[in-house]
């Protein structure tokens, strides 16, 4: 086994990878950029050297520059993690050209199935059912000599027209796809002929800008499958396993949100078929290493869609049915190590689940957010695992992927592993940046995801899910906040704090305090008053409540007409954060007499988020109709169409193509006809 491991990855992924090496005795040595400085993984690392700037591909995707850093550190083997370079064929032979032991497969096998055409071709022929495409349609030189990194131009004229073929043959809908693609980038689902033509441009744009390499593939759009992918394993001595299934159907923009292991409810003829087909999969190209072979499943059958040749995100669920450390076997698997267990010892016990927690903005269709994490409470437990790369105080940047954590549950049965979940999740306190936690809490309280099985149209056929909270307040709330807020005003008059001491305050504190706040984007008013025993809650429009109190850390304990609440509190400045009931919400101070901030230009259509602006479709004084395409932003390599409103005139375009926008800078200006 080597003994320096440089890990050319950040955040969860390399804190995940620096565990394991330290458990094995293996000198860890982290990379990181200018914005990582302080980051977790750099923290836990043995030793570390800075990259560069920000942006990845002055530091993370900078193969010079992680080669450079290695031997400075003198390490022997790179783990790229995930993502970044991972599945970069040109990164793991520089690896191998400087000496270094790559921990993932042969650059040819990352070649091979990097390419999603040619790993289609490849499966085919070996017989592996792939999903119907343009390739059966008009087979392309896929299958041919080893494909290279700079693959040949195509010419998009007659490519455009060759998908047309295709479209026309397997049926609409059908889906785009980068043929060098992943983590649903450039991809489309396009229903009609006519839709074809403005999806091909636009798969193509968003391919070239993630991927440099803007060929596209086409697919049959199934109707309802699920995503059942199996872990693969191969070592150097020729022996291939497989470590059971996981179902990733639970998803949102074709992403991923939530995991588990085994599949429900999967029918025992097609998991035994699909384990065959997977470990065929991984013989057929010489694989080794750690591997996932995705199929998608549908009336009884499975079609091979693509395999990822690293480590997958979702690969803790495995760990917890198998009970084995897959990050050791990939690193064993390196070292010229056999496989740690035959086929018949690998164990599926009990089930997994894992939830992926995004810094995401529910209001704002979840685009990625950023902030600093001025709260940070992730749950434990039994049967709780949490693989985090971000400490309270740390800031979501919008350089990087926004996850925050990975929640993974495990229990006896499915039941156990979800009520696991419920409990994690509601025990989760995240305060300065939006997340994608009411949308887990919601999808683990529906009946339909409880009784399993569900499909990959299974978010977006449950429209309420995703949205967010709005309906009935819980009752107590606005009482609640009024004394959760008054109680952690740093400006209240209460040395010592009224709440340990509530003798001392009724000698020392006024009878009764005036406040304002909004909650839920609702302005409050009202008076607390003291009372013999604790509070009296007169909020303007509101019953009166009386309430008795005490303050715990981080928490109150109160009871409230009758009934006994314990929130959870954080609070920064005006504003606090109140936990309660797997619920969050956001509690804001108003001092009197503070107006609050002027809402932006009337008319305006703001960037929504920080980014580069890649077309301006329309000119000032042009009409415009609802819904038309106006301007596109790309801000973490992804399209954003900023669409019109409403039917108007433009009134003035801000931004030239090529600009950079910060969130929430108006890019043009609409205004509407009398
Ligand atoms: P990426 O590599 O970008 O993640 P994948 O090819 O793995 O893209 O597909 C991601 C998801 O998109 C799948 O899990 C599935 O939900 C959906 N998908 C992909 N291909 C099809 C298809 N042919 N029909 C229906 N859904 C598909």
């Amino acid at each position: 086994m080597f003994r320096r491991l440089l890990i050319a990855n950040r955040g969860e992924i390399a804190c995940r990878i620096i565990a394991t090496a330290r458990r094995l005795g293996i000198t860890t040595l982290a990379v990181y950029s200018e914005a990582d400085r302080d980051a977790r993984h750099v923290r836990l690392a043995d030793e570390a050297v800075c990259l560069g700037p920000a942006e990845a591909a002055q530091s993370y995707l900078d193969v010079a520059r992680l080669l450079e850093a290695a031997r400075q550190l003198q390490a022997e083997a790179v783990h790229p993690g995930y993502g970044f370079l991972s599945e970069n064929a040109a990164f793991a032979e520089a690896c191998v050209a400087a000496g270094l032991v790559f921990v993932g497969p042969s650059a040819q096998a990352i070649r091979d199935m990097g390419d999603k055409r040619r790993a289609k071709a490849l499966m085919a022929a070996a017989g592996v059912p792939v999903v119907p495409g343009d390739a059966d349609v008009a087979p392309q030189g896929a299958a041919g000599p080893a494909a290279s990194d700079a693959p040949a131009a195509e010419d998009p004229a007659a490519e455009d027209a060759r998908l047309a073929a295709a479209a026309a043959a397997v049926g609409y809908p059908v889906l785009l796809k980068a043929a060098a693609g992943g983590g649903g980038k450039g991809m489309r689902v396009v229903t009609v002929a006519e839709a074809l033509p403005e999806a091909l441009a636009a798969a193509r744009r968003e391919a070239r800008a993630a991927f440099g390499d803007d060929r596209l593939l086409l697919e049959k759009y199934l109707a309802a499958p699920r995503h059942i992918e199996v872990q693969v394993f191969a070592d150097t001595h020729g022996n291939v396993v497989h470590l059971h299934e996981r179902d990733c159907s639970v998803q949102r923009r074709h992403q991923k949100v939530l995991e588990e292991a085994p599949a429900p409810d999967l029918d025992p003829a097609l998991r035994t078929a699909l384990g065959e087909a997977a470990v065929a999969a991984a013989r057929a190209i010489d694989y080794v290493g750690a591997g996932t072979v995705e199929f998608l499943c549908q009336d009884g059958r499975f079609w091979f869609m693509e395999m990822n040749t690293r480590l997958q995100v979702e690969h803790p669920v495995t760990e917890a049915i198998t009970g084995e450390d897959l990050v050791a076997w990939q690193l064993r698997v390196a070292a010229g190590e056999p496989l740690p267990r035959a086929q018949a010892e690998i164990a599926c016990l009990g089930h997994a689940l894992e939830a992926r927690l995004y810094a995401e903005d529910p209001a704002r269709d979840y685009l990625p957010a950023t902030g600093t994490l001025w709260h940070l409470r992730l749950p434990a437990g039994e049967g709780v695992r949490v693989d985090s790369g971000v400490d309270p105080g740390d800031v979501i940047t919008p350089y990087y992927d926004p996850m925050i954590a990975k929640l993974v549950t495990h229990g006896r049965d499915r039941g156990e592993a979800l009520a696991r979940m419920r409990q994690a999740l509601a025990a989760t306190e995240i305060a300065g940046v939006a997340t994608n936690l009411p949308l887990l809490g919601r999808i683990l309280a529906d009946a339909d995801f409880a009784r399993g099985a569900v499909t990959t149209r299974y978010l977006e056929a449950r429209p309420t899910l995703a949205a967010p909270a709005g309906g009935e307040l819980p009752s107590a709330l606005p009482a609640l906040a009024a004394l959760a807020l008054h109680c952690t005003d740093p400006d209240a008059a209460v040395a010592g704090g009224p709440w340990q001491q509530t003798e001392a305050f009724r000698l020392n504190l006024p009878g009764r305090v005036w406040l304002e706040f909004t909650l839920a984007d609702e302005a409050y008013a009202g008076w607390l008053v003291r009372e013999p025993a604790g509070w009296r809650v007169a909020l303007e429009g509101q019953p009166p409540v009386s309430a008795s109190l005490r303050r715990l850390p981080g928490a109150l304990d109160v009871e409230l007409a009758g009934q006994r609440l314990r929130p959870s509190l954080a609070r920064r400045g005006d504003v606090l954060m109140l936990w309660l009931g797997g619920e969050s919400w956001r509690i804001c101070q108003r001092r009197p007499g503070e107006t609050p901030a002027a809402a932006s230009a009337p008319g305006s259509l703001a960037s929504p988020l920080p980014g580069q602006v890649i077309a301006v479709h329309v000119a000032a004084g042009e009409m415009v109709e609802a819904g038309q395409p106006l301007a596109v932003v790309e801000a973490m390599k992804m399209e954003h169409v900023i669409r019109a409103p409403h039917d108007g005139r433009i009134g003035a375009v801000n931004f030239a193509p090529g600009a950079r926008v910060d969130e929430g800078e108006p890019l043009l200006v609409l205004e509407a006809l009398d």
